[in-house]
């Protein structure tokens, strides 16, 4: 079996939903297609949420109405014959009048996560029409039937390895499989969702759930990149990551994959290959078990990093020190990224400073502290990149003009990260792109 995800952009107008069909064909044996909402669609549905929250009806009553007159032109491309255009046309009216409807009701953080799901709701159901009028045999999987988080918000394996199992079983006989990405059940088995950008993660976690021999990502972008092609002229796609040098790179700000979707694909040794809808020839990027190579295959940047320094005089020869300073962190629930110390003072970054001000608060009892907002780590990721003689000088020889402010070296054998203000980010890593590449 395999699992292929296609992204907001790949389905997002109705001749790219065209070409997902025809990707799709070109498999072979059994396969669960993974959509997400259209493009744009969740980041309406979330600002429409926002709206209701703030209890300014009309503005979200208004956008609602615009989004609607995009489905409607959408479906009048994507069907041709009478019977899908009412069948289509049926979908989109039901899942608008429920959204019209959540706008009447007193609208709360919950009916956010239901007003978020509408969006892959319909893209799957609107694809499955499709297929019908093409003559493709399909079966819709319902995410909420099989997809669940825990209280901790991790996804439950084993609810979803046996409510999907039991479902397939059901339909031993068929080989297309849709299923919607993001949207899953909590604890409480209300709506939820894995977070933006979360189909990936739900197309990795159903791999790892049916032992898939392949997950396929497909975007807009043929692969990962050795740099951001946002930023920088000349970048190539990576051929080969290994498991850990992808989810480095996804953590630190390779947008084109879900940071969290590599963990289940590296815990049952499902490959997962990143694909290019508008170039499905190209052989894009292969994330797998293997390592091969040693050299500094790519970087990527994290903005919007604060840094934070706590100087003790007290840390001299002292120790708890650390302990005290990590346990304010874990107290207000903010992951720390990189860390470095000295006998008489820590720095350490974060990237979600929500508790900030309550966090100096605390760290004031442990000695000065100082702020820096508007950092940027930059991290370069290889394998065994840290045991490569020469690395080092080749990154400091590139980034000559530019203020370091912290380095991490040596944390993990993949990744050696710097931390600049975010003023520099372009310079070093167009610096680094000619250094450690030369492009
Ligand atoms: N539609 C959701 C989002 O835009 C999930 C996804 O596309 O991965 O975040
Ligand atoms: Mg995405």
């Amino acid at each position: 079996m395999k699992v292929l995800k296609f992204g907001g952009t790949s389905v997002g107008q109705p001749d790219r939903m065209h070409q997902v069909a025809k990707i799709v064909e070109l498999q072979k044996g059994p396969r669960i297609v993974v959509l997400s909402a259209l493009s744009g669609t969740t980041n309406v549905l979330a600002k429409i949420g926002e709206e209701l929250l703030s209890g300014n009806k009309e503005a979200a009553l208004r956008e609602v109405e615009v989004l609607y007159a995009h489905y409607q032109e959408f479906l009048k491309a994507l069907v041709q014959k009478e019977n899908s255009i009412s069948k289509a046309q049926y979908i989109i009216n039901e899942h608008f009048t429920y959204i019209r409807s959540l706008a009447k009701t007193e609208f709360n953080e919950g009916c956010t996560k239901e007003l978020l799901a509408q969006g892959e709701l319909m893209s799957t159901k609107l694809f499955s029409v499709y297929l019908d009028e093409i003559g493709q045999k399909n079966v819709l999987l319902p995410a909420l039937e099989f997809m669940a988080i825990n209280e901790k918000d991790e996804p439950d394996m084993d609810f979803i390895q046996s409510h999907l199992r039991g479902l397939l079983e059901e339909h031993k006989d068929t080989d297309w499989f849709i299923t919607q990405g993001y949207i899953c059940l909590n604890a409480e088995q209300k709506v939820d969702n894995l977070k933006r950008g979360g189909s990936d993660y739900t197309a990795s976690l159903i791999g790892a759930a049916i032992n898939a021999e392949l997950v396929q990502i497909w975007t807009d972008i043929d692969g990962m990149h050795n740099n951001d092609p946002r930023i920088v002229d000349h970048t190539r796609p990576i051929a080969e990551l290994s498991f850990d040098e992808a989810s480095e790179l996804a953590y630190f700000g390779a947008k084109i994959l879900h940071p969290s979707s590599i963990l289940p694909a590296k815990q049952f040794n499902i490959p997962v290959q990143l694909k290019n809808t508008m170039d499905p020839e190209a052989y894009g990027t292969m994330i797998s078990g293997m390592e091969k190579s040693k050299e500094i295959k790519a970087i990527a940047a994290k903005d919007g990093i604060t840094a934070i320094k706590v100087k003790s005089t007290r840390m001299l020869l002292a120790y708890g020190f650390l302990r005290n300073i990590f346990e304010i962190f874990e107290k207000y629930k903010t992951p720390i990224d990189m860390i470095a110390t000295s006998e008489v003072a820590v720095s350490l970054t974060i990237d979600n400073d929500a508790r900030l001000t309550e966090i100096v608060e605390e760290l004031n009892a442990f000695g000065a502290v100082t702020i820096d907002d508007n950092q940027s780590i930059i991290c370069m990721v290889g394998n065994d990149v840290v045991e490569e003689r020469g690395i080092i000088k080749k990154i400091f020889d590139s980034l000559e003009d530019i203020p370091i402010r912290m380095i991490s070296y040596g944390g993990s054998k993949y990744n050696v990260s710097i931390l600049t203000e975010s003023k520099y980010k372009k310079d070093a890593l167009v610096a680094l792109n000619k250094g450690l590449f030369g492009l």
